[in-house]
């Protein structure tokens, strides 16, 4: 990205705010201008007290002098105290709205992407999370650069440059001649540290994740007594990170020293060429300018010292802003919709010759074939990794297969509105997402705009009601307090509100114990009338109670049909159910329980 594609980029962002940019670069300009008072103000007092020595001056002439020079000077700081105030003001209160609106506008936009986008290793959460942070912070600065810094920084320098040129051609000429030099210093200084700066990006993007991956993981980590491992993993990228923190600063500072040096010599030319003026009784040279002239010269160089930093962090926010756009102008990585919106939705799926591979490379369905009936159970079985979830995944509309086709009541899945297609399906995970907030308003995710008594009857469907009513704040009560299997229930009732006409269950059961099991189980049945449902599982009871099953295998349906008989024709299935008979012992558990009764 260059300078002016930057500038279109974030053009849009400062529009709403012309009005404070206009007040604020008034402000500015108006504070560069007093800027050079003192300067004028000292010459004119050395002067007019120069005079004064060696005559027969009254007291009453010097405090004269001195009584306009204080109110002057008093004056112009009350003045440039109010300026700079409001400038900072206005600027910093820009600075602020164009760094909300930035985050909110990017914010909006990754919530529009596929999942596709998520699951990219690239676009891990702390990775995207600090290209946000970072593209967010340096864009807004840029924007306070660009918009607000830049032209007064000119102005300011160009005015002394003006005044010094006014007050003598030759002096004029000596700053003209130091400011391209120390100028290209200042872009060298820039352009040496640049590529460093875009490593740097690198490392933050993976120190952020790495903290994350520490936090997520933290019982693992402890109860592995890993702590030094995980430890040492952070020192590598913490050793990169300084030894690029030291070399830059070292550039920095070598480069800030020829600065200076450059900055002196051109103070010293100054003083140099002005005595001499004041020594040959140059017309208009006294010496009053010998200080005005200096002074003035450094108004001319600060501007250009600030123009450091600028460099710095529009180099920053190129490197920066390649990142967040990349996020806030892809195009490609918005969820894709039709517009198909049937009147009713019966539910009958069917994939064709479904082949289907994640982003990273991974493929997990080869040629799959399937015919979900609607109103039926249908159980996909097979062991961990076959691509159960991937199916539901794709009949979900979450991923798009690479090959094949997918219908819903005869319909490519292509062409539903997404958003309404996901409407009439529920969805319920084996870990589901407790979002921070209540209770009552976690099951109310399934239906914003229900009742207090139907999001009641909601949890009494899902078995969670009594346990929530033994909460110290019962419907008020933080969700997140809630145990694994009870957090489960809330997404079973949050699906119970929404009662959708299709509904897939990722081994819902998985985290509950058997009692919650068998009552969710005793829900699920009396919700599937009328209703498509497509279950995985790995509890026996679940698949057997199924009207139809799929047996899956490394991403191939190996066997489907009735339960009964593809049992009977052994092989996959068959193996899987009889492996998970004997895992849960049932002959015995059978002579436990009969001698129980
Ligand atoms: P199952 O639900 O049968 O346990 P999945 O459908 O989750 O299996 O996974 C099928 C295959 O796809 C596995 O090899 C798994 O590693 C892979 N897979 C699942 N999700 C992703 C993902 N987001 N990115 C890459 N590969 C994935």
């Amino acid at each position: 990205m260059n300078l002016l594609e930057l500038f279109k980029k974030i053009r849009p962002f400062v529009k709403p705010y012309r009005i404070l940019v206009a007040i604020t670069l008034l402000l500015t300009l108006v504070g560069s201008l007093m800027q050079q008072v003192n300067a004028i103000v000292l010459d004119k007092t050395v002067d007019a007290i120069n005079a004064l020595i060696g005559t027969d001056f009254t007291w009453a002439q010097a405090a004269k002098i001195l009584t306009v020079i204080s109110i002057v000077l008093l004056g112009k700081e009350v003045l440039s105290a109010l300026i700079t105030f409001a400038q900072n003001y206005y600027g910093e209160r820009m600075r602020i709205f164009v760094s909300r609106d930035l985050s909110q506008s990017v914010i909006e936009r990754v919530l529009t992407f596929r999942m596709a986008y998520f699951s990219a290793d690239e676009n891990s959460t702390g990775k995207v999370q600090a290209r946000i942070d970072q593209g967010v912070s340096s864009l807004s600065r840029t924007v306070q650069n660009f918009f607000i810094d830049l032209l007064p920084l000119f102005t300011s320098a160009l005015l002394a440059l003006i005044l010094m040129f006014a007050a003598n051609v030759y002096v004029g000429l000596v700053a003209l001649g130091i400011v391209p030099i120390y100028f290209w210093i200042t872009y060298r200084q820039a352009k040496r540290l640049k590529g460093w700066r875009r490593e740097m990006r690198g490392y933050m993007e993976s120190k952020s994740q790495g903290i994350k991956n520490i936090i997520d993981s933290i019982n693992v980590i402890k109860s592995f007594n890993r702590e030094s491992i995980e430890a040492g993993k952070q020192l590598d990228l913490q050793n990169q990170v300084t030894a690029n923190q030291v070399k830059t600063r070292r550039v920095s500072f070598y480069f800030n020293g020829i600065k200076s040096f450059v900055k002196q010599v051109g103070t010293v030319l100054v003083i140099i060429l002005t005595a001499y003026l004041v020594l040959i009784e140059y017309p208009g040279m006294t010496i009053g300018k010998i200080m005005y002239h200096v002074m003035l010269f450094s108004n001319v160089i600060a501007p250009i010292t600030q123009l450091q930093r600028i460099f710095d962090d529009v180099n920053d926010a190129l490197i920066y802003a390649e990142g967040f756009f990349s996020i806030l102008d892809s195009e490609e990585e918005v969820e894709p919709s039709g517009n198909y919106r049937p009147e009713k939705i019966h539910g009958r799926f069917e994939l064709k010759d479904v082949d289907f591979t994640y982003p990273n490379g991974n493929q997990a369905l080869f040629g799959v074939n399937m015919v979900i009936e609607p109103g039926k159970i249908t159980a996909l079985v097979g062991l961990s990794g076959a691509g159960k979830s991937t199916i539901v995944n794709l009949l979900d509309k979450f991923y798009v297969p690479q090959r094949g086709t997918i219908t819903l009541d005869g319909v490519d899945l292509k062409d539903y509105d997404t958003k309404f297609l996901r409407d009439n399906v529920g969805l319920v995970l084996q870990k589901n997402h407790i979002f921070d907030g209540t209770v009552e308003e976690n099951i109310l995710y399934g239906k914003p705009d229900a009742t207090h008594e139907e999001v009641v009857e909601a949890a009494k469907k899902s078995f969670i009601y009594d346990q929530i009513m033994a909460l110290p704040k019962q419907f008020k009560n933080k969700a997140s307090d809630l145990s694994g299997g009870q957090q489960q229930r809330i997404a079973i009732a949050r699906m119970f509100l929404k009662n959708p006409p299709i509904i897939f269950l990722d081994e819902p059961t998985a985290s509950l114990d058997a009692i919650a099991t068998e009552q969710i189980k005793n829900s699920i049945d009396a919700i599937k009338e009328g209703r498509t449902v497509i279950i995985i599982s790995h509890n026996i009871s679940q698949i057997i109670d199924s009207e139809l099953v799929y047996a899956l295998q490394k991403g191939r349906v190996e066997q489907y049909g009735n339960p009964d008989e593809v049992y009977k024709k052994g092989g996959v299935y068959k193996d899987i159910i009889d492996a998970s008979a004997r895992s849960l012992n049932i002959e015995k558990i059978a002579k436990t329980v009969s001698q129980e009764a």
